[in-house]
């Protein structure tokens, strides 16, 4: 199956959901359970898990392409994205037991690998900052702390945690001592763990997670102790190109309700798109996001022949979250009042979209990353 083929199975399958389908899932935040069902039955989001462990094994461009399009169709790939790039640290760094028992559940859907835990309430971006511990006794760890923003906790199976297993002595590295566990979130959920949805300006199934004490089996350790942030850091180029494919996605989504929207609204009896003031924004927002687009190819193109591509897919991040909310922007502003109405779904992926210049990784944090790492400035934090 070539790209383009993928591309146009995914535009078909979203044509079932439609508009009103998202609009009567923002009022109640409810998740778009059918819609997940179905892209799973699909085979779509175990295109990354390698055919011996059941999946299609295609390469990251193929999940970019996937996630794309669901997003320029009017869809939300936020619901099941995760499942794309979190499977990768069981994938690279699981052992072949773990692989042999969970990535072919995961493939055929009996199993969800949707939730990653790693944000806590008072880390913020510093991840080696969390304070969530996993302590040994005998054959489980016990882990006591606090997650928040894990989102779809409630609609996984699996979730893949990030946990302090020790503490940083006088010359380690912060970063060293912590460890990615495999959580079954039922086993947790009598044991201990407790999950609180978050309400937030879209509808996006986060939480907030309580760990009293949650025994989890030593043999759900993934890879070696102490390592987790390196495995975390390892997933993390495929997780910004990944969000940024869906940038891409949505801005020419709404390019294109902008531009259509222009050519048949008549005001002072001619289409408001003969209006400059109206149809510069637009091109400008088409061209921005052919340049982030174009980033996206040169990470994706990076990361699949294994050559450092940090760089890279930060800059797609950055670039196709401001390509994405500049045309959300100009959408909102070609529609006029109707920008605003909820049956136009403007102003639901509006706010949708907003979120990509927070999460995963905020601007400011690629910025900084950009100005040390590439132009060799001075760390500023
Ligand atoms: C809807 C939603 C879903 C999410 N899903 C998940 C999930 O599934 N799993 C998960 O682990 N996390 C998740 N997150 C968390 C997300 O990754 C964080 O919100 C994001 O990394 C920013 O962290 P923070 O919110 O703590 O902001 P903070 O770190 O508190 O930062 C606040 C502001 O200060 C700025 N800032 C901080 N430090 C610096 C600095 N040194 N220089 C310049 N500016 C700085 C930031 O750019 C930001 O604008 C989600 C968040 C949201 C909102």
């Amino acid at each position: 199956m070539t790209h383009e083929d993928i591309r146009a199975a995914v535009r078909k399958l979203c044509e079932a959901y439609p508009g009103p389908y998202w609009r009567a899932l923002d009022r109640e935040r409810a998740y778009p359970t059918e819609f997940v069902a179905e892209l799973t039955r699909s085979g779509f989001l175990a295109a990354l898990i390698p055919q011996a462990y059941g999946g299609s094994g295609l390469p990251l461009g193929a999940a970019a392409a996937i996630l794309e399009e669901i997003q320029a169709a009017g869809c939300n790939g936020a619901s099941c994205h995760a499942q794309m790039y979190v499977m990768g640290t069981l994938l690279r760094h699981g052992s072949e037991a773990q692989k042999t028992h969970y990535l072919p559940r995961i493939a055929s859907g009996e199993l969800r690998l949707q939730a990653f835990g790693v944000t806590e309430p008072g880390s913020g971006t510093d991840t080696a900052s969390i304070t969530t511990t996993a302590r040994r006794e005998g054959d489980r760890y016990i882990i006591r702390g606090r997650k928040i923003w894990t989102s779809r906790a409630e609609q996984s199976d699996l979730m893949v945690l990030l946990a302090r297993t020790s503490a940083v002595q006088d010359g380690m590295k912060r970063t060293s001592g912590l460890s990615v566990f495999l959580v079954d979130m039922h086993e947790a959920r009598g044991n201990g763990l407790s999950i609180d949805p978050i309400r937030t300006m879209m509808n996006h199934a986060t939480t907030t997670i309580g760990f009293d004490d949650v025994p989890v089996p030593a043999e759900n350790l993934i890879g070696k102790e102490g390592e987790g942030f390196r495995y975390i850091l390892s997933g993390m180029n495929a997780e910004r190109i990944l969000i940024a494919a869906e940038c891409v996605g949505d801005a020419r989504w709404f390019i294109e309700k902008s531009a259509s929207y222009a050519r048949e609204r008549v005001v002072f009896g001619r289409p408001i798109g003969q209006n400059q003031g109206i149809q510069f924004p637009i091109a400008r927002a088409y061209a921005n996001m052919r340049a982030a687009s174009l980033m996206v190819d040169e990470a994706l193109r990076r990361f699949e022949v294994d050559e450092p591509c940090a760089a890279e897919a930060n800059m797609a991040k950055m670039l196709a979250a401001d390509a994405s909310f500049e045309a959300a922007n100009v959408a909102i502003q070609t529609h006029g009042g109707f920008g605003f109405a909820e049956d136009f779904d403007i102003e639901r992926k509006f706010r949708e979209t907003r979120l990509y210049q927070v999460a995963p990784i905020s601007t400011n944090l690629i910025l900084s990353y950009i100005a040390e790492h590439v132009l060799g400035l001075p760390r500023s934090y």
